[in-house]
């Protein structure tokens, strides 16, 4: 197998995304999740991207296994490497990004890359390296509640700065708005004057894909899903890409679930909607510490309820419940307790019969997927902006939608099933 582009995605929600972006563009497109076995059976593909969960793992171990991760992506042929991570720069002062972007940079050879996570499709955009969600600044928008990376500063310059060894630039919009050749003078006088991560504004599809063009011959790129856009035509115009048709799936049929472990805005929203459509269970997480019998029970409420309608389980909370939680357990102890739930869960649903699940929250997927013992994933059709439905590689063949926080509609989990049915994902 040779491949053109290695991804690491450092969730299992941003592969999926990345994936979708990557097959949108005509790629064709596996996700592995975890570091691959050396026999992993890995179909044929233009792009691989490489599921990490070390987002909000310690520094030296994201480093450890993203650059497992680039030797494995290196041997299948990779010609160019791209690490993924959040369109809202999930991160803290001890990392990972930039840790593990100097990481890859060093194991590469490589001294420069670009650092966008612009997400204009969903409305994240970056303009004079201050990162906005919708029309509020990162720090002002609800993501300075997160459980696990709370983004209280929305300086890219500054947050990237804080976490990195080498220095930290901007390549800001007067330049980008210029076109491709601009990005490209720019971004060779930085690395001339030693800089080492370029923070690049981002308001457009248009200004990823100029971006785009103008990384063609960078070793590593980093950033969220948006920057990838450009990547397929620079193959496709140097006579390498030849996939043009990519991303249709066989039907799976079997009970439906929805695991939402997500407490971000997005998911509360979509959590309350869809309670109004199906039967739903909520985990506190306090409770999963002073009784052992809270999953057994869940599951004792689930199996007699599985048929047509799909089941909702979630621990999804408002920032007064989460903080509540955190004061009582810790904020990695309430995160890992849920996780562990909810992993349970899925590998006891999924031996009752349950083929079809959507699964809300980053880490939340890749603690669900790794329970199930999923090792890779084709894309399939968009549900909504960055989130694809997916098929497990291997047996039984899962239909699965990983869905980032704060992705999606109000209505996403009915939409994501309802897309399930319709017939041009049926063969
Ligand atoms: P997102 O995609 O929104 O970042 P994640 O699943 O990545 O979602 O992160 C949410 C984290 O919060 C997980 O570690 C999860 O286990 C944890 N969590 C979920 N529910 C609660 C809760 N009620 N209280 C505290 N932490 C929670």
């Amino acid at each position: 197998m040779s491949i053109l582009l290695g991804c690491i995605a450092d969730d299992f929600t941003g592969a999926a995304d990345l994936a979708n972006t990557l097959t949108r563009q005509g790629m064709a497109t596996v996700v592995l999740l975890g570091v691959p076995r050396d026999d992993l059976a890995v179909p044929d593909a233009d792009t691989v991207v490489i599921a990490l969960k070390s987002r909000s793992i310690a520094a030296p171990d994201a480093v450890r296994l993203s650059l497992a991760a680039l030797a494995w992506l290196e041997r299948a042929g990779a010609r160019q490497l791209y690490f993924k991570y959040c369109s809202t720069f999930d991160s803290t002062d001890a990392g990972n990004i930039g840790p593990v972007a100097e990481a890859l940079l060093a194991a590469l050879g490589a001294d420069f890359t670009v650092v966008c996570p612009a997400f204009p499709t969903n409305r994240r955009t970056i303009y004079q390296g201050h990162l906005f969600v919708g029309d509020v600044l990162l720090s002002d928008s609800s993501m300075r509640h997160h459980p696990l990376t709370p983004m209280t500063d929305a300086s890219l310059v500054r947050v990237l700065a804080r976490q990195s060894k080498g220095r930290v630039a901007l390549i800001a919009y007067d330049t980008v708005q210029q076109g491709s050749a601009a990005v490209r003078d720019a971004m060779e006088k930085m690395r001339a004057d030693g800089v080492r991560l370029a923070i690049v504004d981002a308001l457009t599809n248009a200004h990823l894909v100029a971006i785009g063009e103008a990384c063609a011959e960078l070793k590593l790129l980093t950033g969220g899903s948006g920057l990838a856009l450009g990547l397929p035509e620079n193959f496709r115009r140097a006579g390498l890409l030849k996939t043009k048709a990519a991303g249709v799936l066989p039907s799976i049929d079997g009970y439906a679930a929805v695991l939402a472990g997500s407490c971000s805005a997005a998911t509360q929203r979509q959590v309350d909607d869809m309670k109004r459509h199906c039967e739903s269970f909520e985990i506190d997480p306090i409770e999963l510490r002073s009784r052992n019998d809270v999953v057994p029970q869940i599951l004792r409420w689930a199996r007699p309820r599985l048929g047509e309608r799909p089941l909702l389980i979630y621990s999804t909370a408002d920032p007064p419940s989460v903080e509540k939680a955190q004061a009582a357990l810790g904020r990695e102890q309430a995160g890992h307790l849920v996780e562990q739930a909810m992993g349970t869960i899925a590998k006891e649903l999924v031996a009752t019969g349950v083929r079809r699940l959507v699964v809300a929250g980053g880490e939340t997927s890749g603690a669900v997927v790794t329970a199930l013992g999923v090792e890779g994933l084709r894309v399939g059709e968009e549900i909504d902006p960055g989130v694809p439905w997916t098929m497990s590689l291997g047996t039984p063949r899962l239909a699965l939608a990983l869905k980032s926080g704060n992705f999606g509609t109000d209505d996403f989990f009915l939409k994501a099933f309802e897309k399930l049915e319709t017939a041009d994902v049926r063969r």
